[in-house]
């Protein structure tokens, strides 16, 4: 584990350079170094404006505005002591009242000596409303005087800095404490080497920091930003680059044999490959033939075919005398990949049986819930290296499971797969080598927000989807539109009739739960925590519906994640059988379940879900010949941004409009896994949208000065930033 090497630089304790005060204030945000507070950003600066624009200003709101002191009242205050001072600015066309509340004649005197008439100040303050005289005034504001040239004006104007604030902690306090650190910017870290930042045409990091924190002017703002957005940028491209170096320089099995599984696959195959999937398969193919593990983020829409290409390659690690995984989030979808690894394969599949292809390999399920004896019989497979195949949840990795030779291991849906799964990967090759790696999306990610999210994989994407699916047509219904409602219903009805099946979508389980089922607060993180009221749940929605005269003689099941895996799985099969018309689930059925004859996807409260959810959810109909329908159910209100939201992603045309949606949605953090997420959760500058060019940039400079020192013994500034980026990121983790 790489120690955290302490930065000659930059980690000077606040404590020993500001008053307990001051550093307190910044301690409250967790900012305890020198480096972490002069890169600690304000939320925005205050510019003053003349006061001819206070007609835009709200009562309520800061303000500041260079002005001139035009008269002066003072007079006794009726029930106390003391006096009020009101001193009336203007800025040549507008004026406004300055109100003092002063107990003590002393501060009258100071305040009278410092508003003369004619004296020149900025004053900044909120704008209030003075309801005797009916017109607007600022009650104790801050003032300065400045000296009336063009210097002192323009200083005057300066924009201020404006920091978030806790409980007690004044504006002034923080801009105290950020003045006299930029004293000591030369100190600071700079993870930037010199020449990058020249060749780029940025500040100076010293330079850079006292613009963005005493600017003179908006330009110096964005001047001195600029270079904390392209450390950023560049720290975070660093730890791919360094990643990535590392890959390089360990062994891997390298899966070249071309035969004989592949080729009799392929002649099973019931369908052609699409020119797509020949040429990305070409491509995974290339990169496990190498001798370092390669890790590829294969990202295609829901249906795209992307299990089959990942399963060629599983058929190749077999070929060349290796082993492969196939990881699923959750124990259904582990059992739904076996079956239809199974199926694809057929005979290819049964080693060991007598009607088995001759060079057939065997493909084994390892769960949690099997039953002790099929289990040690699917573990001796695995260890001995019976089984060429092997698929279950996340748990393969997690626990003691002895691979003979795992030399590639496919994830499916990445969003849950996080750096700790990653890691432990590279412990479960054959001979000290790291296994290949492969990830299947159903989100794809747009190109720079991919770099700045999973710069270490190599991106490959799926565009086309073979021709048999018929497709889905969205919609959003008005729960509170009785009309919409039935004829979603009746839709629901008729497609029964016809055959087909359904699928409604519940929020949760049911009402009696004390929290929120646990299978949808995944990282989506689109649901609230208010309880839902009565009769949203899976249970009673099921209840409700038998009820409906829509539906009259639709058969009805249920599916939650609270069930047994037994339970599940049974009605699973009856689904799949066609014993269930109208299958009311929880997100359960959120990912790769494949029913072909499923045509209406149902979502309650669909506000509840997130973007890719309801992607994901509507690509479970219209799988096969029958064209799908998606309801959105919500109950907010047509016109609402919730509303609106939902209709976009119902017109979206797919999950590649969709990503670029959900990126202006919610930004770049939930798109991806958990590490890439704490990495993203992290950036305080960086905006993976607006700063494309940027993050381009800099992963340039990156890669060239990791190739150039990998492990950074001329960049200590470079590597302690790593250090801590990854610590912020991923507090629990150990870095190897
Ligand atoms: P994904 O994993 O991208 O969601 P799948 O690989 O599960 O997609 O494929 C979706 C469906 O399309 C499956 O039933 C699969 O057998 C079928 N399929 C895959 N490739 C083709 C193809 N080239 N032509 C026809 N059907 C295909
Ligand atoms: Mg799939």
């Amino acid at each position: 584990m790489a120690r955290r090497r302490e930065a000659a630089r930059g980690s000077m304790p606040l404590t020993e350079l500001l008053e307990a005060k001051e550093s307190k204030a910044m301690s409250s945000f967790g900012v305890k170094d020198l480096d972490t507070m002069l890169r600690f950003a304000p939320r925005r600066y205050t510019i003053p404006a003349p006061l001819r624009s206070l007609h835009e200003v709200q009562v309520g709101e800061e303000m500041s505005a260079t002005v001139s002191v035009v008269g002066v009242t003072e007079r006794s205050m009726r029930s106390r002591r003391g006096s009020i001072l009101e001193v009336i600015v203007s800025d040549g066309i507008e004026d406004i009242t300055l109100t003092f509340f002063l107990a003590k004649p002393h501060l009258v005197a100071w305040h009278r000596s410092r508003l003369s008439v004619g004296k020149s100040v900025v004053v900044r303050g909120t704008v209030g409303w003075n309801t005797y005289a009916n017109k607007p005034q600022i009650t104790h504001p801050d003032y300065e005087e400045y000296e009336d040239t063009p210097e002192g004006l323009a200083y005057a104007q300066r924009p201020l800095p404006v920091y978030p604030l806790k409980q007690n902690i004044a504006q002034r306090t923080m801009r105290a404490a950020t003045e006299k650190g930029v004293d000591f910017a030369q100190y600071l870290a700079r993870p930037v080497p010199a020449e990058v930042i020249s060749a780029r045409g940025l500040l100076p990091l010293p330079a850079a920091v006292a613009k963005v924190h005493l600017p003179r002017t908006a330009q110096d703002t964005r001047d001195g930003v600029a270079h904390l957005v392209f450390e950023e940028a560049f720290v975070l491209q660093a730890i791919f680059a360094q990643r990535r170096a590392l890959d390089a320089r360990t062994p891997a099995p390298a899966l070249q044999a071309e035969g004989p599984l592949q080729g009799a696959f392929d002649e099973r195959l019931p369908f052609e490959l699409t020119s797509g999937q020949r040429e990305i398969g070409g491509q995974i193919t290339e990169r496990v033939g190498r001798d370092h593990p390669t890790s590829v983020l294969l990202q295609g829409d829901v249906g795209s075919g992307k299990t089959v290409i990942a399963l060629r390659a599983m058929l190749r690690a077999v070929d060349s005398g290796h082993q492969a995984a196939l990881l699923a989030p959750t124990e259904v979808l582990a059992e739904q990949h076996y079956r239809t690894i199974t199926d694809l394969l057929g005979e290819l599949s049964g080693a060991g049986r007598l009607d088995a292809h001759a060079d057939a390999t065997r493909v084994r399920l390892l769960t949690g819930s099997q039953k002790t004896s099929a289990r040690r019989e699917t573990l001796l497979d695995v260890t001995s290296g019976q089984a060429g195949i092997v698929v279950g949840t996340h748990a393969l990795l997690t626990e003691s499971v002895e691979f003979a030779s795992l030399a590639l291991v496919v994830i499916d849906e990445q969003h849950r797969f996080g750096v700790d799964h990653r890691r432990r990967l590279r412990t479960k090759g054959p001979a000290g080598m790291s296994p290949h790696v492969v990830v299947m999306t159903a989100t794809p990610i747009p190109r720079t927000a991919a770099l700045a999210t999973v710069g270490d994989l190599d991106v490959l994407t799926l565009r086309e989807s073979p021709g048999m699916r018929a497709g889905v047509d969205s919609f959003v219904v008005p729960e509170k539109s009785p009309k919409w409602e039935q004829r979603m219903w009746a839709r629901a009805g008729e497609e029964v009739t016809a055959g087909r099946q359904v699928f409604v979508v519940c929020a949760r389980i049911d009402e009696t739960d004390e929290a929120p089922a646990p299978v949808i607060l995944d990282e989506d993180g689109q649901i609230s925590e208010t309880a839902l009221e009565e009769a949203r749940g899976v249970t009673a929605t099921a209840e409700r519906l038998a009820q409906r005269p829509e539906l009259a003689g639709a058969r009805l099941g249920i599916l939650h994640g609270r069930l047994t895996t037994e339970e599940k799985q049974r009605t699973m099969d009856r689904v799949v059988a066609g014993e269930i018309d109208v299958l009311v689930a929880t997100t359960v059925i959120e990912v790769g379940v494949d029913v072909s004859n499923a045509s209406v996807m149902i979502v309650l409260d669909a506000e509840r879900f997130g973007v890719s959810q309801l992607h994901q959810l509507r690509g479970r109909v219209g799988r096969g010949e029958h064209a799908g329908i998606a309801f959105l159910d919500t109950r907010t209100e047509p016109g609402t941004e919730t509303f609106q939201r939902l209709e976009g992603i119902a017109s979206a045309a797919d999950g590649f409009a969709l990503a670029e949606l959900d990126l202006q949605v919610r930004g770049a953090g939930d798109l991806v896994g958990e590490e890439q997420s704490g990495l993203q959760r992290t950036l305080k500058h960086l905006d993976v949208i607006r700063d494309a060019r940027v993050i381009e940039q800099a992963r340039e400079d990156a890669f060239a000065v990791i190739a150039a020192d990998p492990d950074l013994t001329a960049h200590p500034d470079l590597a302690g930033a790593i250090d801590n980026r990854l610590r912020d990121a991923d507090p629990d983790v150990e870095r190897s």
